[in-house]
């Protein structure tokens, strides 16, 4: 009996060590179950950087971060230039640090097409991207720009207005076709550049945003679906009639940093680039 009580006593002590050992067991697996979350959070964080990285994974509704870059004038600066010309002037040194810029911090440059199919229909788009666009058809932004471009393989939009094509320091009907035929585009600035919004009569305006159109594509041989006001203004009715003429987008006014949406097609935001590198440099970390 005495035997049976000890191994009775020994069992009880048995059960009770078992015991321990399933909470000690317990609350150790327990404390190490917050690894496994952890791992999931990590993994969850991934995915959601790539999500808010990636504007392919985002809805075309949505708004995306999107900088529009507009030159003037590319070439050797001269003593003479006045301090406008300076304002708006990069040397062709400076241009090229700006592309070597913006591809080794990450930037792919974009058109104004990729933009609006990304709106019009969830058509992907890189991260980080942005669009060069030239402005008012100078021909030192052939002479000088566009072998630049070319050497990064970067694209960009041409606005020229009519009017100043083949005249003076001006691009040529041929330095255009040169220039789409290796891809650029060339979008239209009106025929004349005028203060659009100053103009009272609607059949010039028309043969400012229409006109203009019919004969850049007459001369181009390729639709021109993109427009950029001159000095960036618009109202209601500018905005209506660059719509009836079948233009896809429109440029206008500044650009303050944020997002724009698919409402701001016709009048997107763009930003004159900076003239230094190290302007441009903290434009795009
Ligand atoms: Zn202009």
């Amino acid at each position: 009996m005495a035997m049976k009580h000890r191994s009775y006593a020994f069992g009880i002590v048995l059960a009770a060590v078992a015991a321990i050992a399933v909470v000690v067991g317990a609350f150790l697996y327990l404390k190490k179950e917050p690894a496994h979350p952890s791992i999931d959070e990590a993994t969850y964080a991934e995915i959601q950087t790539v999500t808010a990285s990636s504007p392919q994974l985002a809805p075309a509704a949505s708004r995306i971060r999107i900088p529009i870059l507009a030159y003037h004038i590319v070439r050797p600066s001269y003593p003479s230039d006045s301090a406008a010309v300076r304002a708006l002037a990069l040397t062709p040194e400076t241009f090229d640090a700006e592309l070597a810029h913006l591809h080794s911090a990450g930037y792919h440059v974009i058109g104004f097409r990729d933009l609006e199919a990304y709106f019009a229909s969830s058509t992907p788009l890189p991260s980080q991207p942005v669009i060069l666009s030239f402005d008012d058809g100078w021909g030192d932004q052939y002479e000088y720009a566009f072998p630049i471009l070319r050497k990064y393989g970067d694209t960009a939009t041409f606005f020229v207005f009519t009017n100043a094509i083949d005249h003076g320091k001006f691009l040529t009907w041929t330095d255009l076709r040169t220039m789409l035929a290796a891809g650029m585009t060339v979008g239209d600035h009106s025929r004349s550049h005028p203060f659009l919004a100053r103009i009272t009569a609607t059949s010039t305006l028309w043969g400012e945003i229409d006109g203009s159109k019919k004969l850049l594509e007459q001369e181009l041989g390729t639709p021109v679906t993109e427009f950029a006001y001159p000095f960036g203004q618009y109202d209601p009715a500018i905005i209506s009639l660059v719509k009836q003429a079948g233009f896809k987008s429109a440029r206008g006014d500044y650009w303050d940093g944020g997002e724009v949406g698919r409402n701001r097609l016709y009048t997107l935001p763009a930003l004159n680039a900076p003239t230094t590198t190290e302007a441009f440099d903290r434009m795009f970390p």
